[in-house]
């Protein structure tokens, strides 16, 4: 487990807890939740995800990737998609 993924259990447990909380008081509650998981949504995108490869269609340029969150045609190279900024994984890519 990297250091993002421990970080996401930790949200994950905090936004549980929350839950708990949802009923007796509302408005903090519901608010924490959401930031946990804004949190954990921003977290997810540091753990790099391999780029697959598109159907055939005629968008499909230079063996052009697309990003597992988001679906842009991306550049190998590219460390970060640059639509969503989904950290990319290039490994056995050759
Ligand atoms: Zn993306």
């Amino acid at each position: 487990m990297n250091k993002y993924e421990s970080a996401i259990n930790y949200f994950k447990i905090k936004l549980d807890v929350a839950k708990l909380f949802e009923e007796d008081d509302k408005e903090n509650a519901k608010m924490q939740m959401c930031f946990y998981k804004i949190a954990i949504e921003a977290l997810d995108k540091q753990i790099p995800k391999k780029p697959f490869e598109p159907a055939f269609d005629v968008q499909v340029l230079n063996n052009n990737k697309r990003c597992p969150e988001c679906g842009s045609y991306i550049i190998k190279a590219e460390q970060h998609c640059p639509c969503c900024g989904q950290a990319l994984d290039w490994s056995e890519e050759e």
